[in-house]
């Protein structure tokens, strides 16, 4: 369903941050993991000036034998929250039951885990839970970079009549090693912005960094991009946390990081910015008309070689012609200062393009 567009109210009316222009920050354990261990993180962050609290109740672990979550007993603990500090509280729902025990306890906000948005029968179930509840729901992304499965998340909800609806980037799973836990392939959140501008964007530092040393970084970038805040895991006492213990940093911690980020604006009034700025954007438009007509020639190329290669019956593919073009690319690039990797991918795409190309040509009666 590309194309479609979500019936949403704006996050200023949702009734829980008091200022969606600066960055509004949700932090708080991954789980909640005893009465004492959230009261103490809550009111650690309601002093560094955090409005929503953040905690897991029902946590969803890779494996068996993992702290599954302290369960229903710790929404008491998230309503102790609301009633003595004043905060919001918010929790993750992965199936009905959660749901319906989050709204029976009063939580403010729900969002939905990664491996929940990646599952469309369980996001029909909870949307069909939530019909007719005014409540917010961020959704994070699903685990695999699947922008539409990420959509249709937010379709679901939204069909249920539900228009409070936030996104939460976390970044996503890969095998092997990487600096960060979950790869953040900041162009799935950037189509997201591109398709539904006036969505709440948030970013999710902690489940991407993995390790708390990571987090400043991720959330700069985030800021760069334009994201709209950000949810950090934030415990009391990061070293004997019962989950993502790694990832999670002290609300002191939390303060100094977002004391260093810098907040970028997403426009200004200043003449000069916008005159060099329009200069500079007519410039890039010229040459990506340039480069548009020299793809177009060089498609135009491979198809008359195509028509060659179908009269003298020859394999559309030449692996030691590749080869040469790869690597002639590769080193004239290096040469103007052009990262490698990034060539070699839009080669292969253009490779790839030639290839489609003459392969219909190949097999055209
Ligand atoms: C979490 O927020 O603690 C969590 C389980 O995150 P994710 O769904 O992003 O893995
Ligand atoms: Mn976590």
């Amino acid at each position: 369903m590309a194309g479609t567009q979500l019936d949403l109210i704006s996050a200023e009316k949702w009734g829980l941050f008091t200022n969606v222009t600066k960055p509004v920050v949700i932090a708080g354990p991954c789980s909640a993991e005893s009465e004492q261990q959230i009261f103490e993180t809550a009111k650690a962050l309601r002093v560094a000036g955090i409005e929503v609290l953040r905690a897991g109740i029902w946590k969803p672990r890779t494996r068996p034998n993992s702290f599954e979550g302290v369960g229903t007993v710790g929404l008491q603990w998230m309503q102790r929250v609301q009633r003595e500090l004043g905060m919001k509280v918010s929790t993750e729902v992965a199936n009905v039951k959660h749901v319906y025990e989050a709204l029976k306890a009063g939580v403010d906000m729900l969002w939905i885990g990664a491996r929940t948005t990646a599952n469309p029968f369980a996001m029909q179930e909870i949307s069909d839970a939530l019909k007719g509840i005014d409540i917010p729901v961020l959704v994070k992304n699903p685990v695999n970079p699947d922008v539409e499965l990420w959509i249709g998340a937010l379709e679901r909800l939204n069909l249920a009549g539900l228009k409070k609806i936030g996104v939460i980037h976390r970044g996503f799973s890969v095998y092997g090693k990487s600096k960060y836990r979950n790869v953040p392939q900041w162009q799935l959140p950037i189509e997201i912005k591109r398709r539904f501008p006036e969505i709440l964007m948030i970013c999710d530092p902690s489940h991407i960094s993995g390790k708390r040393e990571y987090i400043q970084e991720v959330a700069q970038q985030a800021m760069d991009l334009g994201f709209a805040g950000l949810i950090v895991e934030s415990h009391i006492c990061p070293e004997i946390a019962l989950s993502d213990a790694a990832q999670q940093v002290t609300p002191a911690f939390l303060t100094d990081i977002l004391g260093k980020l810098i907040i970028r604006n997403i426009d200004t009034e200043n003449l000069e910015y916008k005159e060099s700025i329009d200069d500079l954007r007519a410039q890039i438009d010229i040459i990506d008309n340039d480069l548009l007509e020299l793809l177009a020639n060089r498609m135009k190329i491979s198809d008359e070689i195509g028509k060659y290669k179908k009269q003298n019956n020859i394999t559309i593919l030449q692996p030691g012609r590749w080869d040469n073009i790869l690597a002639k690319v590769s080193e004239i690039g290096k040469a103007r200062g052009l990262d490698c990797e990034f060539l070699e991918k839009v080669f292969k795409a253009i490779h790839q393009a030639s290839i489609d190309r003459q392969t219909k040509i190949m097999n055209k009666k």
